[in-house]
């Protein structure tokens, strides 16, 4: 149950909360509910351009500078190094959790970028993309979250545009369940470099959680090259999901993106 969670709080969808505070002498009656049952959601008085309101918790949501997502443009030249994969087959469970699909990942498996190694904790999509490039969306984006052993955060995000069928796509689909917040073990489990481009040029930026509270200092590296995925396989994610699940883009403020 600890592991579980800690594994949650990694999570872009972060659920967990506790307690609640309303400094205003003046709140809303529904804003209590929201506040009682830490509600956020992707739509109307709970969306996110409420998301820093609901929770002192999720001030970065609304004071933060650096925020994701972001729309990818004019990014800098400069010369950097490729990341450095180790990864195993390690996708064993897919769960629902009321904002995303995600699948978390066994152990073991571990990017280096710019020297500083990473360990892959779970990936899980959005739909549509919440980066964009140019101000054009894809129509899913998959988020691979990794953690130092300080608990920094460094995440891969890929594309996902409309061709032919991604069969590591087909494993996490089969075991997808209409019950929110059940673990539903894979029966063949998930590969995350399969669900990866292989060139592996990528934007990079500085950027925070996509989901309340929008911690910031995240390491955000997006590949440029999209993979492709079939129209239904991305509609099976979307159905499952049920509602977009994408944040607004963000302001890059004194933000550089490189690439
Ligand atoms: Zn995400």
């Amino acid at each position: 149950m600890k592991k579980s969670i800690f594994l949650l709080s990694l999570s872009c969808a972060l659920l967990l909360s506790t307690g609640c505070s309303s400094k205003e002498a003046v709140v809303k009656k529904d804003l209590h509910a929201l506040h009682a049952t830490h509600h956020w959601s992707y739509e109307g008085e709970s969306g996110p351009l409420h998301w820093g309101d609901l929770k002192k918790e999720y001030f970065m949501c609304k004071e933060g500078k650096n925020q994701s997502p972001v729309d990818i443009t004019d990014a800098r030249n400069i010369t950097k190094k490729h990341i450095q994969f180790r990864y195993f087959i390690g996708g064993k469970d897919v769960i629902y959790n009321g904002h995303t699909v995600q699948v978390n990942y066994k152990k073991g498996s571990f990017i280096t970028i710019d020297g500083h190694t990473f360990e892959l904790k779970q990936f899980h999509f959005h739909t549509p993309s919440e980066n964009t490039v140019n101000g054009e969306h894809f129509p899913m984006e998959a988020h691979f979250v990794h953690q130092d052993k300080d608990g920094n955060l460094a995440v891969l995000a890929v594309m996902f545009k409309e061709g032919p069928a991604n069969p590591e796509l087909d494993k996490i689909i089969a075991s997808l369940s209409p019950k929110m917040g059940v673990d539903t073990p894979l029966k063949n489990q998930a590969n995350a470099s399969a669900l990866m481009p292989m060139d592996v040029d990528y934007y990079r930026f500085n950027g925070s959680l996509t989901t309340p509270p929008c911690s910031e200092g995240v390491l955000w590296a997006v590949f440029k090259k999209p993979v492709t995925a079939s129209k239904a396989q991305i509609n099976a994610i979307a159905k499952e999901i049920g509602h977009p699940n994408n944040r607004p883009v963000q302001p890059i403020n004194a933000r550089l993106i490189t690439q």
